[in-house]
């Protein structure tokens, strides 16, 4: 389970439902995914917030990646640091995602 791909537009790729939902379908007839949509997360407005979490995801996965080294070398340090603990708090944010 996946709770910002549960909460995307279902028309979206990235969607969990995705697949399901449009399993037989032509890909050249599948809607575009939020353009006037009225799936329960487009219309409720789960998919604007799944859209941003997804985003952020996407950032912090670069902002390790490009820090990754940086990030390694400092955990030696141990999590008693201020940085310390926060390397471990975005560690565990990016696990919940
Ligand atoms: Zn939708």
């Amino acid at each position: 389970m996946n709770i910002i791909a549960d909460n995307l537009c279902v028309h979206d790729k990235r969607s969990s439902s995705y697949a399901d939902i449009h399993a037989y379908d032509d890909p050249d007839e599948i809607p575009a995914p939020r353009i006037n949509c009225f799936c329960d997360n487009c219309f409720y407005g789960r998919d604007r917030l799944a859209v941003e979490l997804e985003n952020n995801r996407q950032k912090i996965d670069r902002f390790l990646e490009l820090h990754l080294a940086s990030i390694e070398e400092r955990r030696s340090l141990g999590t008693t640091s201020r940085l310390g603990r926060a390397i471990d708090a975005c560690d565990k944010l990016n696990e919940d995602f």
